[in-house]
């Protein structure tokens, strides 16, 4: 996905270096040898970075400069990220960034149990990284490894072979064979499917992490050791499988994300000349034309320079109906051309596109924990050894207090080792987290985290910002009426003091103003107004344009009233009114449509919130059947409205275009923009991100976040429950150990399950 190759980087930190001439020779030096690209020695801080087309020929980097008469030491490492299997629990996760942390050459790590991915800095090799996480039961690979490693099979293998040996030693209750063959058989059992959890019990131990594994561990050695052998073999076997079918499930979700970065493809047709060659997509910078063939993924984010197609945006957009393009029109890498053939002209480099952008996105925020998982991982790590103490003290004070016989209190306290494992409650929460997540992304909508995934879920109202938002944000001109002087010296004024705006208003008034074919004048001293309008300076006059708050203040008075349901653009200087422009916006086909299915989704509000006139306002808001709207209110006034409906009790949503309603998206609970596929802004600003420029998921990404928040609380449910009842069982006698792990196992197979449920889940 990292599209351009910027080879291996290492910092050192360079001793003995005396004098600036030393820092070119060791430029030279290091500079020669093989596959070294570029060698930075900076004198005054001691400071060398090399940078080498492969990480084999950064080995013998620290050796060289020691011949050249100085000595190096490695100092800032570099992030990696690695995939990881095997890991099928969240403790899991913890566990290898315990191990990894107490390696010296480690500065950082962090694992993320959800994506199966892990990001180390670090000063050693990859290779060494690899070694460290094999040593507690781990497979990891560089992710720039290419292919996404395909596990499981030899575990499958094993795990089919340790069953049949159970199988094996079972049948041989029935017939007249020595119980020492059973109990052979079940050792072999145990040692095949138990290896695995008993070397990452050890390295847990040792990172001093109470994990599933050590507990697990501990109960099957345990059952051994008062000779029930079939018990700790099943004890085995059903942890191991569980472990490979939760693993296989989770493997969905991880895909669902791994998906969305094949979707741009790796080449382009580049034009050089007046031919088009076939090259890496990295290597097309902006401004280099390439060619989209009928039917082909676009490599790259660009603009239509020759020919029209009608293309496919649901890879980033979620819309489903193909949109039409023509020279002018933007395009996204990872959309699908139609019919027909495009020139496009590059305007971001491969990595800076919105589809590299989304995944970045999409995989920061599946390791943000929500704050339900934050909350359930502080209660695992006090659960946990609570019930391990527990475990250990059954073991020992009943019979000590001749309340029973050892034997049979040793085997309550195992089945309270199994109970300790936290493993589907851990796991209830990311799982649905990251699955939601997916599908929005797959639906171009960008949650930024599980924290806005489970107040999305909550949202009781929603408030929008009219332009842009509601309507098209492309008013029309309706009409032009000057008061003082000509029409087109009006025009004129207003051409240039418009011109320098980004605003919806002003960007029809310039357009107008050029295909009537205005004069002009050049402005100075252009001043926004947010809210009410803009200022500059003509031939050292003052002029505004803007709305009746504009010229509040000023020596005129507006007598003319507001045209009804246009928004009027006054236009004037200190002392009088020129003129006034009057345009009129249309509301979006589908808000209206968009607002009412909120209505079915728990939304109680929905509030327009507009600078706009009292009369435009109260037309947009019946015709969108907005709940309630505010007008003429000034960027601030958005804020307290946000403010006012949260003191009313509601959890509030703001949606808006993330360019001029930032404060307002700020000052909302969630902060929701639209069109973030065009605008960066947009997508940097918000906690949500619709990427389509118009408002058709926004229902869907409440009812998802809903979803997201029944699964959660169901799975959570349900993994206390099924311990309480464990618990529960344990004293009568009713429990037995095999039953203990498959109430862990299966509790967290099912959650797992049930969190999937949210991949598929249609508005
Ligand atoms: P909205 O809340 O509808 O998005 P804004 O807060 O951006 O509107 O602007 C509120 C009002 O301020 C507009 O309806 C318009 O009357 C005036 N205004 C803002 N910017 C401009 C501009 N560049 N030119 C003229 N009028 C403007
Ligand atoms: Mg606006």
């Amino acid at each position: 996905m990292n599209g351009e190759f910027s080879g291996e980087k290492m910092v050192y930190l360079v001793d003995r270096m005396d004098c600036p001439s030393c820092a070119r020779s060791l430029e030279k030096g290091i500079g020669q040898m093989k596959d070294i690209l570029d060698v930075k020695v900076n004198y005054s801080t001691a400071k060398m970075q090399v940078t080498a087309a492969n990480e084999a020929a950064l080995l013998p980097v620290e050796n060289q400069v020691e011949k050249l008469g100085f000595k190096a030491q490695a100092v800032q490492g570099n992030t990696r990220t690695y995939h990881v299997t095997g890991m099928d629990c969240g403790s899991c996760a913890k566990s290898i960034e315990n191990h990894l942390g107490l390696q010296p050459a480690v500065q950082k790590v962090s694992v993320s149990f959800a994506s199966g991915k892990m990001k180390v800095e670090h000063t050693n090799s990859p290779g060494e990284i690899i070694k460290e996480t094999a040593k507690i039961g781990f497979k990891a690979e560089l992710e720039e490894a290419g292919e996404n490693p395909v596990s499981g099979r030899k575990d499958h293998l094993w795990l089919i072979l340790s069953g049949l040996l159970i199988a094996a030693g079972f049948a041989g209750t029935y017939f007249d064979i020595p119980a020492a063959f059973s109990i052979l058989f079940y050792a072999g059992a145990m040692v095949i499917s138990g290896l695995k959890p008993v070397k990452a019990a050890f390295y847990s131990i040792k990172s001093r992490s109470l994990d599933m594994n050590v507990l697990m561990s501990a109960a099957a050695i345990g059952a051994a050791l008062i000779g029930e052998w079939l018990e700790g073999a099943t004890v085995v076997w059903l942890f191991a499988l569980g472990n490979v079918l939760q693993n296989k499930s989770i493997e969905q979700t991880r895909k669902s994300i791994r998906g969305l970065m094949d979707l741009a493809p790796p080449e382009a047709w580049v034009k050089i000349g007046t031919e088009f060659v076939k090259k890496a997509a990295a290597e097309a910078v902006p401004g280099t034309i390439i060619l989209v063939k009928p039917g082909d993924k676009i490599p790259l984010d660009g603009e239509v320079v020759k020919g029209t197609s009608s293309i496919n945006q649901a890879p980033i957009t979620g819309e489903s109906i193909p949109i039409d393009k023509a020279a002018g029109d933007s395009v996204f890498a990872g959309t699908i051309n139609g019919h027909g053939t495009l020139e496009i002209k590059v305007t971001k480099h491969s990595e800076d596109t919105a589809l590299a952008k989304i995944i970045h996105l999409v995989e920061e925020a599946q390791e943000q924990k929500a704050p339900t998982e934050a909350f359930i991982d502080k209660f695992a790590a006090i659960y946990t050894p609570i019930v391990f103490v527990l475990a250990l003290l059954i073991m020992v004070l009943p019979p000590l207090l001749s309340l029973g016989t050892w034997g049979e209190w040793f085997y309550k306290g195992l089945e309270l080792l199994v109970i300790a494992c936290p493993c589907a409650l851990v796991i209830s929460t990311p799982v649905a987290i990251v699955s939601a997540i997916g599908n929005a992304a797959r639906n171009g909508i960008l949650i930024k985290g599980g924290t806005f995934l489970e107040k999305a879920g909550a949202l009781t109202a929603i408030a929008f910002d009219k332009t842009g938002t509601l309507t098209e944000g492309r008013p029309a001109v309706t009409h032009v009426k000057a008061e003082e002087g000509t029409q087109d010296e009006l025009l004129a004024i207003a051409y240039a003091l418009e011109h320098d705006s980004t605003h919806p208003i002003a960007k029809s008034i310039t357009e107008f103003a050029r295909q009537r074919g205005a004069v002009r004048f050049t402005a100075e001293n252009h001043r926004n107004i947010a809210g009410r309008g803009v200022q500059g300076e003509i031939d050292g006059m003052v002029y505004f344009a803007g709305n009746r708050a504009l010229f509040e203040g000023k020596k005129v008075s507006i007598e003319a009233p507001d045209e009804e349901g246009e928004t009027m653009i006054w236009i004037g200087t200190e002392e009088k009114i020129l003129g006034s422009i009057a345009v009129s916006d249309t509301i979006r086909d589908s808000a209206a449509a968009a607002i009412r299915a909120l209505a079915g989704k728990g939304i109680r509000e929905t509030i327009m919130l507009t600078g706009d006139n009292e009369g435009t306002a109260k037309k947009i808001a019946s015709e969108a059947h907005v709940t309630r709207y505010f007008a003429e209110l000034l960027p601030e006034d958005k804020v307290t409205a946000v403010q006012k409906l949260q003191q009313e009790g509601h959890l509030t949503a703001m949606v808006g275009d993330g360019i001029n309603d930032a404060p307002a998206l700020a000052a909302a609970d969630i902060g929701i923009a639209m069109g973030g596929a065009g605008t960066d802004t947009a997508m940097e600003t918000a906690d949500i991100v619709l990427m389509a420029d118009n408002l058709d998921k926004l229902p869907h990404t409440i009812s998802l976040s809903k979803k997201a928040l029944r699964i959660i609380k169901q799975n959570i449910w349900f993994s206390i429950l099924i311990k309480a009842a464990a618990l529960a069982l344990i004293f009568p006698g009713y429990l037995t150990l095999w039953m203990a792990v498959l109430s862990d196992t299966g509790a967290a197979l099912i959650v797992i399950l049930n969190a999937l449920r949210l991949l598929k889940v249609k508005d």
